[in-house]
């Protein structure tokens, strides 16, 4: 599976698909409705079929509705239900039920097989109208869904999802191993790395990765740009060109950072072959590090490593977060009782050894990623492994 994302040229014609998410807005609200009225009423959940068969009567008589495409409609109803699904499982985690939301800010609606048309070229064709969109790469593989999302600029994209496993079968007869794309050893290292507030990474080679400075001065411009927003009057066309000004703030440090992400991967991909990381605990460190960590997106800095890592035959490895990387002496194996947030070097009480606080995480890290994928205990004594 793959996904591919185009933008849409911006055309009068456009104001039809944004009707239709807004549309598709006002039905996900009805369903909200719907599955809260019920469970008042009858104190169950309310059956998916069942939603989906009374909205699909509902529909019939509605013409704005008639705007989503009965699949799109049925697409919202299984959205909610996974969402329900996801809230029974986890609601004691602290995951919410699904809720209301604001139509205007409504983002997108799905079609599966039917509803669009690829007319060649740079040409779709979305219920009866034809729109053009920026072909920026070629499509290949059978088209799964296609969704349009709208941004909060105001401004649609294209979304297509694509199942590319066939061609991935027909090649895999040729090579040996099909789940396990083979790890190409070009430089013979591997390597551990610590996430951290100030340095973003610090690897276990004892080379730091620090948080670039632009972060900062966006930040404050965001900050500007959110007064000057909050400052105009509600409902003015004022409010509404501050508001785009700051989206489009929050879309450039996205971008910013989206670009130094690649590069770094790229960069760290370039010098390792088995790259290990502590599996993310988003939650746990929001507890310690409050909301910043929310702007460093660790999370999709991962997303970016793991896909050019598959393309370049690398490997990311993940251990496990209860694995204490932070308290363990990478010396000696001695394990601290407990090791304060503010303790940025430590002298290990068994071996002497002084520790800096991420560099000796960093080396756990590592030692523990290489005993997952099969290269034994690799410590410091040992930095690089042959293949
Ligand atoms: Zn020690």
């Amino acid at each position: 599976m793959k996904t591919l994302k185009f933008k849409l040229f911006s055309h009068k014609r456009n104001r039809y698909l944004k009707r239709t998410i807004n549309a598709a807005g006002v039905i996900y609200n009805h369903c909200i409705a719907l599955h809260k009225r019920y469970y008042r009423m009858w104190g169950k959940h309310l059956n998916c079929n069942k939603l989906q068969a009374h909205i699909a009567k509902l529909r019939k008589r509605n013409s704005f509705w008639q705007l989503v495409g009965s699949q799109a409609v049925q697409d919202i109803c299984q959205r909610i239900e996974k969402a329900y699904q996801l809230f029974f499982k986890h609601n004691k985690k602290g995951v919410r039920p699904p809720g209301f939301k604001k139509v205007k800010k409504y983002k997108s609606f799905t079609l599966k097989q039917a509803g669009y048309k690829f007319l060649g070229g740079n040409r779709i064709k979305i219920g009866s109208k034809v729109y053009q969109y920026w072909n920026s790469r070629e499509i290949e593989g059978k088209v799964k869904t296609l969704a349009i999302k709208r941004t909060p600029l105001g401004e649609l994209f294209m979304v297509v999802v694509v199942d590319t496993t066939p061609a991935d079968r027909s090649r895999s007869t040729t090579t040996l191993s099909v789940d396990q794309p083979e790890i190409k050893s070009t430089t013979g290292k591997i390597a551990g790395f610590d996430f951290g507030l100030k340095t973003f990474l610090t690897c276990s080679d004892g080379s730091r990765i620090e948080s670039p400075q632009f972060f900062k001065q966006s930040l404050n411009a965001i900050k500007k740009a959110s007064k000057q927003h909050s400052k105009k009057l509600k409902g003015s066309a004022n409010r509404e060109r501050a508001r785009k000004n700051l989206v489009r703030k929050y879309e450039d440090i996205a971008n910013q950072r989206r670009d130094w992400f690649w590069k770094l991967a790229h960069k760290l991909t370039d010098n390792f072959d088995v790259l290990c990381f502590e599996t993310l605990n988003l939650k746990g460190m929001q507890r310690l590090w409050g909301r910043k960590i929310s702007d460093l997106a660790f999370g999709e800095f991962l997303q970016i490593l793991e896909w050019i890592a598959r393309k370049k035959g690398k490997q990311v490895v993940y251990i496990d977060r209860w694995y204490p990387s932070s308290k363990t002496c990478s010396c000696c194996g001695h394990v601290l009782e407990d090791l304060d947030l503010s303790t940025r070097e430590w002298r290990c009480p068994s071996c002497q050894s002084v520790n800096d606080r991420d560099e000796n995480a960093a080396i756990n890290i590592q030692a523990v990623g290489a005993s997952t994928v099969g290269l034994g205990d690799v410590r410091r004594a040992v930095p690089a492994f042959t293949v």
